[in-house]
């Protein structure tokens, strides 16, 4: 709250940053933003977290990038927007012409609004014909997006936060809802207040401010949880509590190659048996059977993550057996009763998973390996057979990584920071050293911005509009409610204007967001993922409408794969009540998934595991937060957080120097202290904080299929230094 002056208008719009998407009011006065509260009409209901509330500080930073700049010998010199533009396009057109589509790329963000991600996925792949396209998502989510796919056919969730309001139990494991997504744990504790039966499960290596809260608080060891959830699973078999009318119906089993049995399945199982994995857990047999039989006895069992499970080298596997479990017990299509994955950006469920502008898909779930969709796609954009390319282009770390041996020569970065927020993070920063990168940017002192050879003044929130897609597949719009600052120009307009100076105006045709996103949602008409009845002006009357939503009347969906669902009953045989009509057979898949265990593990030489996160007053890699003062000065500078026996056993206490050293590096750091939220064995660091830059020790290590980084388990040691 503010006191720039009284409110003259209040425009609903959405919090600009994380996942939750929470709708709220802002007030006004001329072109200023004055005041910001929770929206009540919203699925918020008027909850917002400090951050969302202090929106307007973030607006008002003198720190501002307002003009243009170029590199000139090592230093960032002030351009016109008409130089810069012209050498990004010299630079761009000479590394096409002479290396090719795949020594260029674009790195966007979760962040970027839907017709942006949208027209620089379009530019890219089939303008450019290079499939480089990816972003910070990736180091988000694209486990979780891979194994709703997997299991379900089709990505993002089936149900919605209106099943906390009817869940009896919530399994919560790998998130951290307090501080990350505080609207959602207030519906949660919300829920239990009302219903003396609800039971909050949380599973977490750290006790964190959610598990704090928990009836029953699970601390396993990190990297081992994956025995959790078989060991569950094994437990409901062996109690005979599959619902086998369900699994009968609805499901089919595959050992990842072939379809196998139940009785198999279950033979996969007995491996997992609470008492041959307890010990490696770091927990009891007991404490396994009673969350397994309270998982499935429960009248509606929601499970709610985020990355503590996304960011692991098996976190495909555990988003598979997660999903597993609900199908196993009968937890799913009916209200309360779901696997729910917490998105950690605003946008990158609608921007980055919906559109397709990752490296390996195309728009709704299509992907560039199948030629079916690749024709599809061509003949939507009206470019000839044969112009996208068949080979998935560079994922995030390989982008990098191809900076650092020259194959990838020039990159477009769009409202992200990697050079902060990229695992072994040293080792990349080589490559954005190397290549030629344009960065698009709202403040000029970012770690990414430093390596920019062009700086571009990018527009911020309520300066442009456009869509934002947040994790129960409701589609929001923020609109323009003033000018940029400076020069400042929205990333649709720069890359629509890149687009022209490219020859691409033929593609790139429409020139506003409202244009750009009656494009998209026609195209969805063919999909599972269809939108088309969500226009323009509904989003800007309603509080948010959640795909599929096939006609202009249609009121969307709020939860998949159920009766009564009309858009799923169009799929729907006369003999199922339910439908994953992501398959063929309409039926979900549930996998025997073993563990593997990762490399990244305590030894003599590294006895303690580090894993990183978040705070609640701080928002990624703090480029906006930390500029809001009453955030920075609750959060305080990064640190190394110890649990005192561990302090002890290392010789450090609060306040001192340490180095901490991993397989991928060294740094330096400071010793902080808590009994209350850390666990012996395990040391915490967020990684907001640009002075901190943890990520140099992080290791890359990344799950095989998704290819998003374990930022969750690297093992180190510590020497204290002063
Ligand atoms: Fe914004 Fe997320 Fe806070 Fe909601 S929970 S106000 S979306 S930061």
């Amino acid at each position: 709250i503010v006191d720039e002056g009284p409110v003259k208008s209040w425009h609903k719009s959405v919090c600009r940053y994380c996942g939750t998407g929470c709708g709220v009011m802002l007030g006004m006065n001329k072109d200023k933003l004055v005041r910001v509260r929770g929206d009540q009409e919203a699925h918020n209901k008027g909850v917002i977290c400090i951050k969302g509330s202090m929106l307007d500080k973030v607006m008002k930073s003198p720190e501002r990038l307002k003009v243009p700049k170029i590199k000139k010998n090592g230093k960032l010199v002030e351009s016109t927007w008409e130089e810069a533009m012209e050498l990004m396009t010299k630079k761009f057109k000479e590394n096409l012409d002479q290396n090719g589509p795949t020594s260029i790329g674009f790195y966007g963000s979760g962040q970027l609004l839907i017709e942006e991600s949208y027209t620089a996925n379009k530019l890219f792949k089939a303008g450019f014909k290079s499939n480089n396209v990816d972003g910070n998502p990736r180091l988000c989510m694209a486990s979780a997006a891979v194994g709703y796919t997997q299991t379900f056919g089709k990505d993002e969730p089936p149900g919605a936060y209106e099943d906390i309001d009817h869940a009896e139990t919530f399994f919560l494991i790998g998130s951290n809802a307090y501080e990350c997504h505080p609207p959602l744990w207030e519906r949660i504790m919300l829920r239990k207040k009302a219903d003396p039966n609800v039971k909050i499960i949380v599973v977490d290596p750290r006790k964190t401010k959610t598990a704090v809260h928990a009836d029953v608080y699970v601390p396993v060891l990190p990297g081992k949880d994956m025995l959790l959830l078989n060991s569950m699973c094994c437990v409901i078999a062996e109690l005979g509590l599959i619902d086998e009318d369900f699994v009968g119906k609805y499901v089919n089993f595959s050992d990842g190659k072939n379809k196998i049995t139940l009785d198999e399945y279950k033979k996969f199982l007995k491996d997992y048996r609470p008492e041959k994995v307890a010990d490696e857990l770091g927990i009891t047999p007991r404490q396994i059977r009673e969350i397994a039989y309270q998982f499935a006895s429960s009248k509606a069992t929601m499970s709610l993550w985020t990355m503590g499970i996304n960011q692991r080298v098996q976190g495909v596997f555990l988003n598979n057996t997660l999903n597993s479990l609900h199908l196993i017990t009968g937890q799913i299509c009916k209200p309360g009763a779901t696997p729910l994955s917490l998105t950690g950006q605003s946008n990158a469920c609608g921007g980055v998973r919906d559109t397709g502008s990752l490296a390996h898909l195309l728009p709704n779930g299509r992907l560039i390996a199948k030629e079916q969709h690749r024709n599809e796609m061509e003949e939507l954009w009206k470019v000839p057979k044969g112009t996208i390319a068949p080979k998935p282009g560079r994922h995030a770390l390989a982008m990098f990584d191809g900076m650092v041996t020259g194959d990838v020569k020039a990159a477009l970065i769009m409202c992200s920071n990697p050079a902060q927020s990229l695992p072994n993070n040293r080792y990349y920063r080589e490559g954005m050293e190397k290549a030629f990168l344009v960065v698009s940017e709202i403040f000029e002192d970012t770690e990414t911005a430093k390596f920019a050879d062009i700086l571009l003044p990018a527009a911020l929130y309520i300066e442009k509009e456009g869509v934002y897609g947040q994790t129960e597949r409701r589609y929001q719009i923020i609109e323009k409610l003033r000018e940029p600052v400076g020069q400042a120009r929205s990333d649709f307009d720069i890359l629509v204007d890149f687009a022209n100076r490219m020859g691409q105006g033929k593609l790139i045709t429409y020139k506003t967001p409202t244009e750009c996103w009656d494009e998209y949602r026609i195209i969805s008409k063919s999909s599972k993922y269809d939108f088309s009845g969500i226009t323009r002006e509904r989003l800007r009357t309603e509080r948010g409408i959640q795909w599929p939503c096939p006609s202009e009347d249609h009121p969307g969906t709020v939860r998949r794969y159920i009766k009564g669902d009309p858009f799923a009953d169009k799929h729907v045989d006369a003999n199922h009540k339910v439908h994953f009509y992501g398959k063929p057979d309409g039926k979900a898949v549930v996998f025997a998934r073993p563990y593997i265990a990762g490399k990244e593990d305590v030894s003599e030489e590294r006895p303690l595991f580090l894993t990183t996160g978040r705070v609640i007053s701080q928002w990624h890699t703090g480029t906006m937060t930390f500029r809001v003062p009453e955030l920075n000065h609750s959060a305080g500078p990064g640190r190394f957080v110890f649990h005192p026996s561990d302090a002890g056993a290392q010789g450090v206490k609060k306040g001192d120097k340490i180095e901490v050293e991993s397989s991928r590096g060294k740094m330096e750091g400071i010793v902080d202290i808590s009994r209350d939220h850390e666990t012996p064995g395990v040391v915490f660091a967020a990684f907001y904080d640009q002075k901190f830059l943890v990520n140099n020790v992080v290791s890359d290590d990344h799950d095989p299929v998704s290819k998003e980084p374990d930022y969750k388990v690297t093992a180190i040691s510590v020497k204290k230094l002063s």
